[in-house]
């Protein structure tokens, strides 16, 4: 499987990632499930909602801080769901940052996985991106890498060969 995106998505994750250094940003991947990968239409921002609350439900008492955890509101997802749906789309992955990490899914993204979605994961050092990775779970719930294709936006692309007014 691939993940395609394009380079105004990546670079929107991007920013968002740099902006919310050193807490970890996280969003979701909306677009379409096609024969070779999953490809993205839009991106949607989500607020990073991890709280002790939410470690103490996961199991994950002591390193619970949003330097090295995320958490998107279920019922975010949700509503998001369904207003894709409505335009014959769907969440076809989640995106998260690593402050000072590399784009290695942690223990954690392992567990908390579900395996019909990509997670894109970016890295960021010094509170600049350095680079993403995707990845998706096998048959046994175990992380593999996949290709992520970015792709020159067409739109901007043609505006570029468009002389100066
Ligand atoms: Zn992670």
């Amino acid at each position: 499987m691939s993940l395609t995106l394009n380079r105004k998505h990546l670079d929107a994750i991007n920013h968002h990632a740099e902006r919310t250094y050193p807490d970890e940003c996280c969003g979701l991947l909306i677009g379409r499930l096609t024969e070779t990968g999953r490809v993205v239409s839009e991106i949607w921002t989500t607020e990073n909602t991890w709280t002790q609350e939410v470690a103490d439900e996961m199991g994950d008492g002591l390193l619970a801080s949003k330097t090295r955890r995320y958490w998107i509101a279920p019922q975010e997802m949700l509503a998001v769901m369904k207003a894709a749906r409505q335009q014959g789309l769907e969440i076809v992955g989640i995106y998260h940052s690593h402050p000072d990490h590399w784009a290695i899914p942690s223990e954690c993204d392992r567990r908390l996985a579900w395996p019909q979605y990509s997670y894109l994961i970016v890295s960021v050092v010094q509170g600049k991106v350095i680079n993403a990775q995707s990845w998706a779970l096998d048959d046994h719930h175990q992380f593999q890498s996949e290709t992520l294709h970015a792709l020159e936006c067409p739109r901007m692309r043609r505006e570029s060969l468009i002389p100066n007014a």
